[in-house]
C-alpha cells in the first residue's frame, strides 16, 4: 500500500539567514536557536545541542520525508524488501526529478538512518516548505490486506493540503492500477477523498 501524508505550509516571506546546517556526516540539523554566543541545532536524536556550524542551508520548496530507516525496518514483503529502502528509493527518484524541474528539494534522510518524528518535523519547520510528504508504503503484519489499495493524508482544515493530497492520490493510484501486482485489488473506496475535522492536527484519509 503506497501511503504519502502531505502538508502545506504557507510560502515563506523574506529570507532571515541560515535555517540549517550540514552536520558532519551531511544530515540536516535544523537550527531552533541563534545568538551571538552560538547555535543551538536539533541533532538527528531530535535533542538541542550547541553546534559551531557546517555549510548553512536556506528554506527549500519541498521536503520529502521516506519513512522509518536504521533499526526501525516499517513493513518488511515476503522476499524480505524492507519499507525503510523502498521509502527511500521512491524518495530519491522523486527529488531527482523534482530538481529536474527546477525546485529546490530536501529529504529528511538521504541514506538509511533512524530519526525520530520530532526531527523530521524540525527539520520540516526550519526549512519552510511550500510541501511537506511523507513516503511510506504500509503493509500487513502477517497476511494480505483484503482491500489492498493507496492512501493520502492531509491536514485537517486545509485546502491547498487537500487539494495535494488528492492529486498525489489520483496520480498514485492511476501509476499503480496498471502494474497487475498479484493480490492488487482496485480499492473500491479508492476514489473517495473524505475531509475529518476533529483536531487541528488529525490527518485526513483517503483509502
Ligand atoms: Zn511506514
Amino acid at each position: 500500500m503506497a501511503v504519502a501524508s502531505v502538508g502545506l505550509i504557507p510560502g515563506v516571506s523574506a529570507e532571515v539567514g541560515p535555517v540549517a546546517f550540514l552536520g558532519p556526516n551531511a544530515e540536516i540539523l535544523p537550527i531552533l536557536s541563534s545568538s551571538p554566543n552560538g547555535t543551538v541545532v536539533s541533532s538527528t536524536c531530535g535533542t538541542p545541542i550547541a553546534f559551531d556550524g557546517g555549510e548553512a542551508l536556506n528554506p527549500v520548496d519541498v521536503v520529502l520525508d521516506p519513512g522509518h530507516g536504521g533499526p526501525e525496518t516499517g513493513s518488511v514483503g515476503a522476499n524480505g524488501l524492507t519499507e525503510r529502502t523502498l521509502n527511500l528509493a521512491v524518495a530519491l527518484h522523486a527529488r531527482d526529478h523534482l530538481v529536474s524541474l527546477g525546485y529546490t528539494v530536501a529529504l529528511t534522510r538521504d541514506r538509511d538512518l533512524h530519526l525520530p518524528i520530532r526531527q523530521r518535523a524540525a527539520i520540516a519547520n526550519a526549512l519552510s516548505p511550500r510541501a511537506f510528504v511523507s513516503i511510506h508504503h504500509n503493509g500487513g503484519a502477517v497476511r494480505r490486506s483484503a482491500t489492498p489499495g493507496t492512501e493520502t493524508f492531509h491536514q485537517v482544515d486545509d485546502p491547498e493540503s487537500a487539494r495535494l493530497a488528492g492529486i498525489l492520490f489520483e496520480d498514485l493510484h492511476s501509476a499503480l492500477l496498471p502494474t497487475g501486482c498479484p493480490g492488487w485489488t482496485p480499492c473500491t473506496k479508492g476514489h473517495r477523498f473524505d475531509s475529518v475535522t476533529a483536531g487541528p492536527r488529525r490527518m485526513a484519509c483517503s483509502a
